[in-house]
């Protein structure tokens, strides 16, 4: 082994400069910095080289991550982007938003005592110099090919399943109802986790492989499903899901009551210079106000988020779980909290309280009872045990569930599963319609950036495998899962 690995024991884990609170409430801006070429080859000269690494059997797309922090460590560049490039479209991303304390640096198996890894700053460290090198080049194929795949949405597994297939000599088009391509990259996640120039940047170099964006496009409004397969010879549906889970509570349809994403996407235009009304008239905006935010999950910590750095008089978060049990990242708390974000930990909201618009939420603190059937304990009410906060605003982030597809596409024969996902064979991505696949949070749920580009992988090889079968006159997946035994 190089003598440049291993180090752990004697180098301490260091991440690349975080900017102090007080300077990132201030803008909009990403928290973290960049590594230097010599302190990320330190830090990934930490890693032991497991012979059965953790961290990539607990990566969702697989990267051989041990290999290319050795080679990062080694000073060879242009290896190490071209091995993570080859298991990731969209790394430098990963690398910035994956929740690395629950996926590949959660699971790093340094000897105890000793800090992980820093495998997610490495891997955005590769890619982002890679692309400073000229490294990074548009999906250029060998060959052409006549058929032509029809992509609906264009957040991270719709983008990953057109470089794919353009790969591999398709014509790709994706459609999608918003203005920029990106999906929740651009309109869900902040600019603070996420700088909109570095999505922008992976949309130009599809464009450059001829990959036809259709922006402003809504299936559904502008064309229906069926439409879309008269022009294609094969379908891929990943819409994602936006449909607000929401909360029945006395006073919910008060003025200043809002969505999560509605507040964000708003939030998100502004930083990208759009005229947003609702957001200079003040109805979107938290400036001046106490907000309260309810929710547990990483939308709910990236409202909490921006409603600090909009300049908010008091942000604070309402979670009817412990800290222990939220679904969101345990870094973006510490970050919130270093931002000066009050959490209400086990505690839920009875009343939204006011006149017109909403002044206070009472709320009523909870203690966890008996275990569900999926092993998580219920939140139950403690009586007598109500209490008040003046709130401004009042943003619900409780999750999203899918809109009602079958009807929108003007396909009711589309099946979809009790949750309202698509549903999907699991071998082969195929909804029962023939030629048209489907991945993403639109089939597994809602789930994480690193699933939609897994996802978008995968359904590439499975339409590859159905349109070369379709191609030569033979039957599939027959021929596929033939190939397989
Ligand atoms: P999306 O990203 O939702 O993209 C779907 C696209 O389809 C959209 O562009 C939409 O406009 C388009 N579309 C929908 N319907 C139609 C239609 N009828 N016609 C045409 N186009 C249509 N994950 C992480 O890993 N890390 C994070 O830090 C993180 N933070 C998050 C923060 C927020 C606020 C939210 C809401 C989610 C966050 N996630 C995070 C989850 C992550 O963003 C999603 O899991 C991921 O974006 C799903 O990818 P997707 O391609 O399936 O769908
Ligand atoms: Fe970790 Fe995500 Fe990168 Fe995989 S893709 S190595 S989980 S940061
Ligand atoms: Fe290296 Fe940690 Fe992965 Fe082991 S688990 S190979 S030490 S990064």
């Amino acid at each position: 082994m190089a003598k440049r690995m291993l180090k752990f024991i004697e180098t301490a884990q260091r991440t690349p400069a975080k900017r102090d609170a007080e300077s990132r409430r201030q803008d909009f801006d990403e928290i973290y910095g960049a590594y230097a070429p010599d302190m990320a080859a330190e830090q990934a000269g930490r890693c032991s080289q497991c012979g059965i690494p953790f961290c990539q059997i607990h990566c969702p797309v697989s990267n051989n991550i041990p290999d290319w922090l050795k080679l990062t460590a080694e000073g060879r560049l242009e290896e190490a982007y071209a091995l993570s490039s080859a298991t990731n479209n969209l790394p430098e991303i990963c690398g910035r938003i994956c929740p690395q304390d629950r996926l590949c640096e959660g699971n790093c198996v340094i000897e105890k005592g000793f800090d992980s890894v820093t495998i997610g700053s490495v891997e955005k460290y590769i890619t982002d110099t890679a692309f400073e090198m000229g490294l990074v080049k548009p999906p250029v194929p060998r060959q052409e090919r006549d058929q032509s795949v029809g992509i609906i949405g264009g957040g991270p597994a719709g983008l990953a399943a057109a470089e794919q297939l353009r790969r591999k000599g398709y014509q790709v088009h994706v459609y999608d109802r918003y203005d920029r391509i990106g999906g929740l990259l651009v309109y869900g996640i902040p600019n603070f986790k996420l700088d909109k120039w570095i999505v922008a940047r992976r949309v130009d170099l599809l464009t450059e492989g001829k990959i036809t964006f259709h922006c402003n496009f809504e299936v559904g409004r502008d064309a229906s499903l069926p439409d879309l397969q008269k022009r294609h010879d094969a379908i891929f549906i990943a819409t994602g899901v936006y449909k607000a889970r929401d909360i029945s509570l006395p006073g919910a349809g008060l003025d200043g009551v809002h969505q999560a994403l509605d507040y964000l996407i708003a939030s998100n235009r502004k930083g990208l210079g759009d005229d947003v009304p609702l957001f200079d008239n003040g109805t979107l905006n938290a400036k001046d106000k106490n907000v309260v935010v309810v929710g547990g999950g990483d939308t709910a910590m990236d409202c909490v988020r921006t409603a600090a750095r909009q300049g908010a008089k008091s942000v604070k978060c309402l979670y009817r779980r412990d800290r222990k049990n939220m679904p969101g990242s345990e870094r973006e708390v510490r970050h919130a909290e270093e931002e000066g974000v009050e959490f209400i930990w086990l505690s839920a909201p009875e009343a939204f309280l006011g006149g017109d618009a909403v002044s206070s939420v009472r709320a009523i603190r909870m203690h966890l009872g008996d275990a569900d059937a999926t092993g998580r304990q219920t939140p139950q009410p403690i009586s007598d045990s109500n209490f008040s906060m003046d709130a401004d605003i009042v943003i619900k982030a409780l999750g999203f569930d899918p809109e009602e597809i079958p009807t929108l596409f003007d396909t009711p024969e589309l099946e979809v599963s009790r949750w309202g996902t698509i549903k999907i064979d699991f071998r082969t991505m195929m909804t029962n319609l023939d030629g048209v696949f489907a991945g993403g949070d639109i089939a597994r749920g809602a789930s994480l950036v690193v699933w939609g580009i897994r996802d978008g992988r995968d359904g590439a090889e499975n339409i590859d495998a159905y349109l070369r079968a379709k191609e030569a006159g033979e039957s599939w997946p027959d021929r596929k899962l033939a190939a397989a035994s």
